[in-house]
């Protein structure tokens, strides 16, 4: 099955509309950084390991949170040859101060919920030749 990426793709990212960007891994370096496609949108993350724990970070593309997941409640495979591999998971957000307007502050969870499945493409984008890691898939 051969796949074509979107002509139009663009990438979601921690500097993107947010300002001063925090961040809880600013003493440890971040291990590497899977590229993650979502349909129409490149996932950038970073990946930390430490003492057998792997931590994903990654910006939710529906709230633009960012959402930590943790190998400890969640399997997570990594291998630069193979790609991502991270169990199901949920973005666990309200909506309402991103995202979408029309839903109230505490009304509204955002849910996005995904499977992220391996994969090894290199990918021609605005950005130039960008190796994707991953392909998410709602769950
Ligand atoms: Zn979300």
């Amino acid at each position: 099955m051969s796949y074509e990426p979107p002509k139009d793709l663009y990438t979601i990212k921690g500097d993107m509309d947010r300002g001063v960007t925090m961040s809880t891994n600013v003493t440890r370096a971040a291990a590497a950084h899977p590229n993650i496609l979502y349909s129409d949108k490149l996932l950038i993350t970073d990946l930390y390991l430490t003492d057998g724990e792997a931590m994903l970070n990654v910006y939710c593309p529906r709230c633009l949170n960012s959402l930590q997941i943790s190998s400890k409640r969640k399997a997570i495979e990594w291998d630069p040859d193979f790609g991502l591999f991270v169990e199901p998971f949920t973005c666990p957000w309200e909506l309402g101060d991103r995202g979408d307007e029309r839903i109230a502050f505490g009304v509204g969870m955002c849910r996005w919920r995904v499977a992220i499945e391996p994969c090894h493409r290199i990918l021609d984008t605005t950005e130039g030749r960008l190796l994707v890691s991953g392909i998410a898939k709602d769950a």
